[in-house]
Parts: structure tokens; C-alpha cells; sequence
């Protein structure tokens, strides 16, 4: 039986000079071979650990057969944006971790066989969109990260009118401002947001609802209001010196890289480029933001306060910021951020790990008298994040659950009439597929009540 097939990368001393996309997927012959290593299977155990769902047999067997509009079609019905599915979802913990191939040379690719396809979509089709029968009723969507994507795409399909509303100068949530290029092209951003143009979605930017509209507001003009705002409020160490000069939290970081060209010496946001640059955490976003850091041309090291098994982040994105040289300090917890006004160093202390906690994992406890300082001219905290309260603030009769996140019924609508919530917002920061997934049932759901 034959291996898995590995996708090919750019040289890792190459990777770290440039923000280009690291990982360069399969090429056309690889993608057939790959996609011949799958059994087509009855019981379609992949198919269960896909949190939409996607018919993964269905679209591979269309690969293998050359089928590739098939394919995507077939893809398309369940996911909206299958190019990005492809790149940033954890497949090894979802689709590929139930794959029967496990036991034979490996899981079969399905990650990377779902962006070959989408890829290969973009690159010799043109997509077009059929001129779509207006219902005559409008939709206000708060946010244009995946879930607030997904949505509004799903509705304009079903003939509602729908208005985007954005914070931000740039439309796309995490995925314009978070994850980084060299992990997700902003090309590949860019083309689902012309799909969604091309659907009529109006795009309306720099507006916080919260501040400049309230939802009660949007309700006027709209007759339901989708809010895909997201989970956008960092987490913090609550350490002495954390206020001091140098210290971001990662989304502060990634934001002023991805979209403020923080790097570039005449930005109104400079951010330091060279030195020692320390990032607390063991999630995804410590991977982006520590390997961001890298490509600016700082030392890096990652401290986690676990071991580097119970890290978070993907696999995948752990090897990769190996590869690239950055330095990891596994059971590692800084307890003070030590400069007169700017940051010069941590005070850390050594963790083992003890008892199990709540989530199962053993939990690391400090080693007595283990107190050391790390060098440090950055310091860049990615301990999570949870929503932000401004939607909470400014309107009265929607429902909360204690960790801010937004309560719904198990159809996205909200304790307030013609209100649905879906992604981060209503289920705290998890994945670019579990957001999309929400905003597209929530536009069923809207269809269902409104229609
Ligand atoms: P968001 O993507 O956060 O979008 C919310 C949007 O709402 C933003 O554009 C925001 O500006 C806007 N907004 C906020 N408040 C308001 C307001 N009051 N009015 C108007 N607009 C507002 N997931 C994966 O599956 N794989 C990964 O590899 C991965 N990597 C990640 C890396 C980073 C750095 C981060 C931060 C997250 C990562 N995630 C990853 C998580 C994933 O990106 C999120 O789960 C997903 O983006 C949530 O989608 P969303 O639409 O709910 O929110
Ligand atoms: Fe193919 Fe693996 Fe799914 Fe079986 S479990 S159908 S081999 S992808």
C-alpha cells in the first residue's frame, strides 16, 4: 500500500526571507495519486470527523477521475470556501484523523486534496454567477470574518439583499488581519470577497456597530440582523509590567503586520524588526505571530507553560516554525515583564506538570525557586482572546452566557426577535470552519423565518 504523498515547501532558509506562502500543495499528478489512495469506503468515517459534513469520498472520487468541477461542486454544496478550508483546517484532529488509511501509509490527504481541486477551480474556470430572483428582503451581517462571509453568501443565493458592516478598514476578519500570507495568500481572500461582490453583497466598511449603528438600528433599515463580530479581545498575562512599552498582544502584532505594513520603517505603527522577541502561548496564533516575528529578522523564542504535546497549534504549523529556527521553552510561565519603559527582559518560572484539571490535561504547577529572566526587546502575548462587550453594551434584550459569548439556540437565533449569531462571537475563538459552517446554517434558518 502506498504512502501518503508530503506536499512540497519552500527551503526553510528561504521561508523566513519572505512572507510567501510556505506550503505549495500538490501538483496535478501528485493530487491524482493521492486521491487513488483512498478506499471510497462505506461507512465514510472521514465524512463524520468533518464538521460540515463535506462528502470527502464523493470529492475525491471525482479527482481521481480528472472531474474537478465534480469535484468542487460537490465540495461547494457543504463548505463555502474550500481554497481556505484547504489550507487552515486542522484536518489532522478532524476528516484525516478518522481516515481508515491510518492504518496503511498514512491518512489519506484530504486537506490538500480539497485545495488542489479549489486551486485548479480558480486557476481554468471562471466562475459565473446566475442572475438570482430577489425575496425583496434585506439582511444586515456584523462582521466579514467566515462567519459573517459564509452568511451573507448563503443569503444572497436565497435572494435576500445583503449589507456587510465592518469595523475595519479591510473586509475578511482573521483571515485578512490574523493568519499571515505565508500561510494564506491575501489573493485567495480577495477572490472569495469578488464572489461575494459578484452575488451583490454590498460591502460597507470603518462602521462599529456598537458605536457608530446600534443593532437596534440595523432592524430599522434591515429585516434581520446576522452578528459574525467575532472574538476579538485579547487575552492578557495580568503580570506586573505588562503595560510596559514592547508588549502587543498577538492580534495587536499580527494587525499592525498584516494590514498596517508595520514593518515597513515609514509606518505610522513601526514595530521593532530586529532583537530578542518572546511569545507566551502554544496556539495557532503564537505560531503565526512568533513566525512573523521571524520574518522580520528577530531571535525568537516561543515559552509555553505545558509540554510541546499538549501545544494547541497544528502539527503542521509547530514543524514549520521548527524548520524556520525558532527556539521553544516548553513548562516555562513568565510571572514579570521586567524595563523602566520599555520591556528588557521576563522574569520566568519553571512549571512541571501535575494532577489532571478539568480539561483532562495534566496541570503544570511552579517549581519552587526556579526563577530565571529571559532577554526580551518584544514581548508578544497569545494567550486567546474572548468577543468584545460593545454589542453586549449597546443593546438590551439579547442573551449572554457568562464568558461573553452570545447565547443561541442550536439554529443561530438569538434571545432577541429576527437576531441570529454565528462564529466566534456565539461560540467563542475556535475555527474558520466551525464559523463558516455557523453562518451558513444561520442563513437557512433566516430563510426559514423571514420566507
Ligand atoms: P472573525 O474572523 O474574528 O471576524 C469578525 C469580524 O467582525 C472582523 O472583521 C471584525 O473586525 C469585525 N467586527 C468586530 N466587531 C465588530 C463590530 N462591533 N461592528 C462591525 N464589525 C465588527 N482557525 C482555523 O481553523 N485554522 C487556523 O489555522 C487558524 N489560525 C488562526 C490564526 C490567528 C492569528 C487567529 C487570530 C485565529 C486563527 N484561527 C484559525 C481561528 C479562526 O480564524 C476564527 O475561529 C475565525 O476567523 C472566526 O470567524 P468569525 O467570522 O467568527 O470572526
Ligand atoms: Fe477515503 Fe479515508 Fe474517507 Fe475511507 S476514511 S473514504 S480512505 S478518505
Amino acid at each position: 500500500m502506498k504512502n501518503r504523498h508530503e506536499q512540497k515547501l519552500i527551503a526553510p532558509e528561504l521561508a523566513t526571507t519572505t512572507f510567501k506562502e510556505v506550503a505549495l500543495g500538490f501538483d496535478e499528478e501528485t493530487a491524482v495519486a493521492e486521491a487513488e489512495r483512498c478506499l471510497n469506503c462505506k461507512a465514510k468515517p472521514c465524512v463524520k470527523g468533518c464538521p460540515v459534513g463535506i462528502d470527502i469520498p464523493g470529492f475525491i472520487q471525482e479527482l481521481k477521475n480528472k472531474n474537478y468541477i465534480n469535484a468542487y461542486t460537490i465540495i461547494k454544496k457543504y463548505s463555502s470556501f474550500p481554497a481556505i478550508c484547504g489550507r487552515v483546517c486542522p484536518q489532522e484532529n478532524q476528516c484525516e484523523k478518522f481516515c481508515v488509511r491510518n492504518r496503511s501509509g498514512g491518512a489519506v490527504a484530504i486537506g490538500l486534496l480539497e485545495r488542489f481541486v479549489a486551486d485548479w477551480i480558480y486557476e481554468h474556470e471562471d466562475i459565473k454567477v446566475e442572475k438570482i430572483k430577489q425575496n425583496g428582503k434585506s439582511v444586515a451581517v456584523v462582521g466579514s470574518g467566515p462567519a459573517g462571509l459564509a452568511c451573507a453568501c448563503e443569503l444572497a443565493i436565497k435572494g435576500f439583499e445583503v449589507v456587510i458592516y465592518e469595523a475595519l478598514h479591510e473586509f475578511g476578519g482573521v483571515l485578512n488581519y490574523g493568519i499571515p500570507e505565508f500561510r494564506l495568500s491575501k489573493k485567495l481572500l480577495d477572490r472569495e470577497l469578488d464572489e461575494a461582490k459578484k452575488l451583490g453583497i454590498k460591502f460597507v466598511k470603518n462602521v462599529l456597530i456598537g458605536r457608530t449603528l446600534t443593532i437596534d438600528n440595523l432592524l430599522v433599515e434591515h429585516d434581520a440582523v446576522f452578528i459574525g463580530n467575532g472574538a476579538g479581545l485579547p487575552i492578557f498575562l495580568g503580570i506586573k509590567g505588562e503595560n510596559l512599552n514592547g508588549v502587543y498582544s498577538a492580534n495587536e502584532y499580527l494587525t499592525r503586520v498584516n494590514l498596517m505594513n508595520a514593518y515597513n520603517d515609514s509606518a505610522v505603527t513601526p514595530i521593532l524588526k530586529k532583537g530578542n522577541v518572546v511569545v507566551v502561548g502554544g496556539g495557532n496564533v503564537a505560531m503565526d505571530a512568533a513566525r512573523a516575528a521571524k520574518r522580520l529578522g528577530a531571535n525568537v523564542t516561543v515559552i509555553y507553560r505545558r509540554t510541546k504535546d499538549a501545544m494547541p497549534a497544528r502539527a503542521e504549523e509547530i514543524a514549520h516554525a521548527e524548520l524556520e529556527d525558532i527556539k521553544f521553552q516548553f513548562l516555562t510561565n513568565p510571572v514579570e515583564v521586567i524595563g523602566d519603559e520599555e520591556v528588557e527582559s521576563i522574569k520566568c518560572i519553571r512549571m512541571e506538570l501535575g494532577e489532571p484539571d478539568a480539561s483532562g490535561r495534566r496541570r503544570p504547577v511552579d517549581v519552587p525557586n526556579s526563577e530565571h529572566e529571559i532577554k526580551c526587546d518584544q514581548l508578544i502575548v497569545a494567550l486567546g482572546t474572548r468577543p468584545n462587550p460593545i454589542i453586549r453594551s449597546t443593546t438590551k434584550d439579547i442573551k449572554f452566557n457568562d464568558n461573553g459569548t452570545i447565547y443561541t439556540d442550536e439554529r443561530y437565533r438569538t434571545s432577541k426577535n429576527k437576531v441570529y449569531a454565528g462564529g466566534d462571537a456565539q461560540s467563542g475563538a475556535a475555527t474558520v470552519i466551525l464559523a463558516m459552517g455557523a453562518g451558513k446554517v444561520a442563513a437557512n434558518t433566516i430563510y426559514e423565518d423571514l420566507i
